[in-house]
């Protein structure tokens, strides 16, 4: 049975002495703050979002725009794998950027708070971050 890493965000099998084998910390030493946060998922052009921020789950209007380019397909990146790639891209079989609004609340912008990005999922155009409990429920509220 696999549990979501509160530290990582990685699913995996805990070792039989708590710790995870992907980032090697002890999963049930955790801060209250980590206890709130989660993985969620959001596809490319996702345009209304739970009006809740993704950072400390208090209710926004605030709607940040996140915006990532696929690697690869940089001029400079260019490799023989990236020429690949990027021929995908072109023919469009993969996503070329992940585009979408995230919801980041007045107080959390001026803290200078981020949202965290755990994983870009090009192929399928879907981008994960770490997010507040609440947002996470709200998303699944809506579906
Ligand atoms: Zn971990
Ligand atoms: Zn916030």
């Amino acid at each position: 049975m696999l549990n979501e890493c509160p530290h990582c965000f990685t699913d995996v099998l805990m070792k039989s002495d708590g710790t995870c084998p992907a980032c090697l910390r002890d999963a049930s030493n955790v801060s209250d703050q980590d206890l709130y946060m989660t993985k969620a998922s959001l596809r490319h052009g996702t345009e209304s979002p739970p009006n809740i921020c993704a950072i400390c789950g208090d209710a926004t209007q605030r709607m940040g725009q996140f915006r990532r380019v696929a690697p690869q397909f940089t001029p400079s990146g260019l490799s023989i794998f990236g020429i690949a790639r990027f021929l995908d891209r072109l023919s469009g079989k993969t996503a070329q950027e992940i585009s979408l609004k995230v919801p980041e609340c007045e107080a959390c912008v001026s803290d200078g708070k981020r949202l965290r990005v755990h994983h870009l999922d090009f192929e399928n155009a879907v981008a994960t971050f770490i997010v507040h409990n609440r947002f996470k429920d709200a998303l699944k509220s809506t579906r």
